[in-house]
């Protein structure tokens, strides 16, 4: 059994992705070649926003939407305490603080109501993820970024496909940002990211950045990096494109399949009325978790821990970063969380050989 199983997704678009790659090495665009554009293209139009940039991962995706709003050394972003550490870690790379508040103990997510009180005169942005498959309270935060005059940036790159209110991830706010590494719902097979945004002129700044800075070739109109999509990334991503819809429905079964197994017997994932999720992870939280651990890794069931140390508790972040308020949840949920296997193929036999072994071992 996979946590993930990129092998069986690999032999139902085997022949699409291996032509799709094949026109790419004869072409030899192997940097910037039409497939971007495709892709871009695509999904703004899957996301519903004007604006796609494909960029070289999802950390940089981030690096570079902190970027084009202007961020300075110096300056402070508030994100969660509780999360994969790229939002802290891009921002301390260009010497920005992490003011880190505590999560919604639902949906694991930036908790609006703690924002205000970590709001300073350095404050210059609002960076929530979307964490395990669904959006933050975007209605929300944007009212207080609105009342403060902040931008915010999404970290979708475990939403991208989730809906809040009918509305796509990575369409909500300022700067969405998204990561195609093959174990996200949209993967690549190998590295890959994408900034998004309705704003024209931050779509062209993040343009230049990704590509040195420049406005033409060799004309440096900014600070930029090396952080252009390799074109056959972009080949890869467009074939699975097509699946991908139907991948997100496959996840939702399972996971709903896994809540009614579970429900009786431990926390399982709760979503919003008005979301969806994509499910990047299906997290539950039990007690005794390295235990539950150990057992299920002994008859060969994976699982993976998202995250078990808390930001503001990591060796080299805790003196860089401030934390606001009581973080009781983000505490807590380092202790208690469990990713079980969740991939669209994962089949009910599986499913059922999961949730058997993990009940046994509760008591
Ligand atoms: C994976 C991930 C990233 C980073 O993406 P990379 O492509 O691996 O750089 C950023 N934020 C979150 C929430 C992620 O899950």
């Amino acid at each position: 059994m996979k946590f993930i199983d990129l092998d069986t997704q690999y032999q139902l678009i085997k022949h699409n992705v291996n032509n799709r790659i094949q026109a790419v090495l004869e072409s030899g665009q192997f940097v910037m070649g039409h497939e971007i554009t495709e892709l871009e293209q695509r999904l703004a139009k899957w996301v519903g926003v004007k604006h796609c940039i494909a960029v070289a991962n999802g950390s940089d995706a981030l690096l570079i939407a902190m970027l084009a709003i202007d961020l300075q050394p110096g300056d402070e972003i508030i994100t969660s305490a509780f999360s994969f550490i790229a939002v802290a870690e891009m921002a301390v790379l260009y010497g920005i603080k992490p003011v880190l508040v505590d999560v919604d103990p639902e949906t694991y997510n930036l908790k609006p109501s703690a924002i205000t009180a970590a709001i300073t005169p350095k404050t210059k942005a609002i960076i929530p993820v979307s964490l395990y498959g669904q959006c933050a309270d975007f209605d929300e935060i944007n009212h207080i970024a609105k009342q403060y005059q902040l931008p915010v940036i999404e970290d979708a790159a475990q939403s991208i496909g989730a809906t809040y209110k009918g509305k796509q991830s990575a369409s909500l706010t300022t700067i969405a940002t998204t990561s195609f590494f093959p174990s996200k719902p949209l993967g690549c097979y190998g590295d890959g990211g994408a900034c998004f945004t309705q704003d024209d002129k931050l779509a062209l700044k993040m343009q230049q950045i990704r590509n040195h800075g420049q406005a033409e070739r060799y004309q440096h109109v900014r600070l930029g990096m090396n952080s252009r999509l390799d074109t056959i990334q972009a080949a890869v991503l467009l074939t699975k494109l097509e699946i991908f819809a139907e991948e997100i429905k496959k996840r939702q079964q399972i996971a709903a399949n896994y809540n009614s197994k579970l429900k009786h017997h431990v926390k399982i994932p709760i979503v919003k009325d008005y979301n969806t999720s994509v499910y990047a992870q299906y997290t539950i939280q039990v007690e005794q978790r390295s235990k539950i651990y150990e057992a299920l890794n002994t008859l060969k069931i994976p699982t993976a821990i998202h995250y078990p140390v808390a930001i503001h508790k990591q060796p080299y972040f805790r003196t860089l970063v401030r934390a606001v308020g009581e973080i009781t949840y983000a505490e807590r949920l380092a202790e208690k969380v469990l990713s079980l296997p969740m991939h669209p193929y994962l089949e009910e036999a599986d499913i059922e050989k999961i949730c058997t072994a993990l009940i046994r071992n509760l008591q």
